[in-house]
């Protein structure tokens, strides 16, 4: 006789074939036969009470984002469900896999517009790359088995709604998941393609390569290829860490989010070796004239954000070890050198900045802290806001680290959630959430999360009370400041009061203090420096260049942002004759 087993057990037995081992989320009525059955389960899913389902959903995909894997949350009828967009929307646009599981009342109760009901598929029709409502208890495993599929092959969120009477049957125990039979193939490059690649680098004066999260797996290839062609780096914001920030040629990101080295060198050169990205803000920042060789595995980007001269459909590690082997060792050019001493010059100023002992403190002393003590692969998590530019400038990573951030969706709030996600998937790993003001407001209550599971996370907030970022928006615009002043809080007594070690920092002895503490913290602590609300250095409008700007123009400029030692690059570019 056939096995029986409760249809909610058996989907959480395939939740466990695929490898998830912890959901995020609240409870509630209709979702109850499910936490029967995790509860159940308990043993090899841990079930991660959050405060706010958005932080659960958020949680969800910042692990997802880190380490891989699918990331789980959940939610019930209506509130439940409608507080997961966010981590939702955040999966959709950065391309991580994630699973929100979402309660619906009974099914002898669905469409008699009862208690918390609300058509769920509708409202997820937008985010969803697999969108259904469970039909008969028997199906649930099978419905959730090829939600997690999709949501792998499509890289997004599938949504399951499961009536809450679905979850509580005895079905028969015969169905088997596919995650054994799940691969993922690259394609691989055709050797004719990759010949035309390095003979159009070859045929170059100025070329660069730039690289996206596609890169992710080929932290070596780019730099051995990179140093094989005189290519400088250059990165979108959420690949920081894929090369590490010692190696010289690497420029890091252009745009806003950006440092000056990289924003000077993409309007100037001639060929652009663009892989696996999808940067979009290419049309303000790229030589719209430059010649365009693409790598993706999605053929659907190609000439989406700068015209394509040669278009790769393929993996962007296999392409980089195959140009690797055909290509030949070439003498350094003088481009290359130009980039390198624009980058020198642009460190040092980093450094000299970091040195500062100002009140209230400058961003660059925090991040020389959080430099200073953070472990060889420590996770960092980095808010919405000036807080991005900051995090994508001063963190000095490897890429045995790890960087996440909301890339597309922007979404504030993101940071700490998507530390608890971290450190549950590495609880042996140092993570640091660091976050403004303004975002960690808005999932603060849920630093109690962190002390429920012991979360040693270091929550750095940087507090000038201010949306700072849109707040240089209606100064590009010429608008006067208008709803972006906010009002300040302790947030180390915030976190102190919420169960955590609480430091507020106003001044380098206390700054010092603090993550003194936070080196080997094994609880979570919180770590509020109030900083002066000034705007970071807009490398995207730099008033460095005599050839450009007046010398009063250039001196106006430099007292703002304290930038009189970065040198323009159109010097270096003289000085090699590049
Ligand atoms: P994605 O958009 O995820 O693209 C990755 C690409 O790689 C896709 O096309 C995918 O198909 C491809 N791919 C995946 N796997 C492979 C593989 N194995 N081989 C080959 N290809 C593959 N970013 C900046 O750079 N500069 C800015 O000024 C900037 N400003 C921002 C401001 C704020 C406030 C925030 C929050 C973010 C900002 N960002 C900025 C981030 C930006 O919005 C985008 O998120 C980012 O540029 C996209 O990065 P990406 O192209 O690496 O990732």
């Amino acid at each position: 006789m056939t096995e029986k087993i409760k249809s909610g057990i058996s989907m959480v037995k395939v939740l466990e074939d695929w490898g998830v081992d912890h959901v995020y989320g609240i409870p509630g009525g209709s979702f109850n036969s499910i936490m029967d059955a995790l509860h159940s389960e308990q043993d090899k899913i841990k079930f991660i009470q959050v405060r706010h389902e958005e932080v659960g959903a958020l949680a969800a995909v910042g692990d997802a984002k880190i380490s891989g894997q699918i990331g789980v949350a959940i939610g019930t009828a209506g509130p439940g469900a409608t507080h997961l967009l966010q981590g939702l929307y955040d999966a959709k646009m950065d391309h991580v896999p994630m699973l929100a599981l979402v309660g619906q009342v009974g099914a002898q109760a669905m469409n008699t517009d009862g208690f918390q009901e609300m058509d769920e598929v509708p409202m997820f029709g937008d985010v969803a790359v697999y969108n259904r409502t469970v039909m008969t208890p028997e199906s649930l495993p099978h419905v959730v088995d090829q939600a997690i599929k999709h949501a792998y092959e499509q890289k997004g969120p599938a949504v399951v709604v499961i009536p809450v009477s679905m979850g509580w049957v005895d079905i028969d125990d015969t169905f088997k998941s596919t995650a054994a039979n799940y691969t993922v193939n690259y394609p691989a490059p055709k050797d004719d393609d990759l010949h035309k690649v390095l003979d159009m680098i070859k045929a170059a004066k100025r070329p660069l390569i730039y690289i996206g999260q596609g890169a992710k797996r080929a932290s070596t290839e780019v730099q051995e290829f990179a140093q094989m062609y005189s290519l400088p780096i250059t990165s979108t914001a959420p690949a920081k860490g894929i090369v590490p920030d010692s190696n010289i040629a690497y420029l890091a990101s252009a745009g806003r989010v950006a440092t000056k080295p990289a924003v000077e060198a993409l309007p100037q050169t001639d060929l652009i070796f663009f892989v696996g990205s999808d940067f979009p803000f290419a049309q303000y920042f790229f030589n719209p004239a430059a010649k365009f060789i693409q790598i993706d595995i999605d053929s659907s980007k190609f000439g989406k954000r700068h015209h394509t001269d040669l278009a790769i459909m393929a993996d962007a590690k296999k392409s980089l070890q195959r140009l690797i082997e055909l290509g030949e060792q070439q003498p350094e050019s003088a481009w290359y050198k130009a980039n390198i001493e624009n980058n020198k010059n642009w460190k040092a100023w980093v450094k000299k900045m970091g040195e500062s002992t100002i009140t209230p403190l400058r961003v660059e002393p925090i991040f020389k802290e959080i430099n200073r003590i953070a472990k060889d692969d420590a996770i960092f998590t980095v808010d919405v806001g000036n807080v991005t530019i900051d995090g994508l400038r001063f963190l000095d990573m490897n890429p045995k680290q790890s960087f996440t951030t909301s890339g597309w969706f922007a979404t504030m709030g993101y940071a700490m959630p998507a530390a608890i996600g971290g450190q549950l998937s590495y609880p042996d790993r140092q993570v640091f959430s660091i976050s403004g003001d303004g975002g960690f407001a808005m999932v603060a209550q849920d630093i109690i999360t962190q002390v429920k599971y012991n979360l040693p996370i270091t929550n750095v907030i940087l507090s000038n009370e201010s949306f700072g970022f849109i707040k240089a928006e209606q100064d590009d615009t010429k608008q006067s400041h208008y709803g972006v002043d906010i009002a300040g809080a302790d947030w180390g007594a915030v976190g102190t009061a919420l169960g955590a070690k609480g430091f507020t920092v106003h001044n380098v002895d206390e700054l010092h203090e603090a993550f003194k503490f936070a080196k080997d913290t094994k609880i979570p602590i919180v770590i509020d420096v109030k900083i002066a609300d000034e705007r970071p250095l807009p490398v995207e409008q730099l008033q460095l260049d005599p050839d450009n700007f007046s010398a009063e123009e250039i001196k106006a400029f430099n007292e703002i942002y304290d930038s009189a030692d970065l040198v323009p690059f159109s010097k270096y570019l003289k000085d090699f004759n590049a």
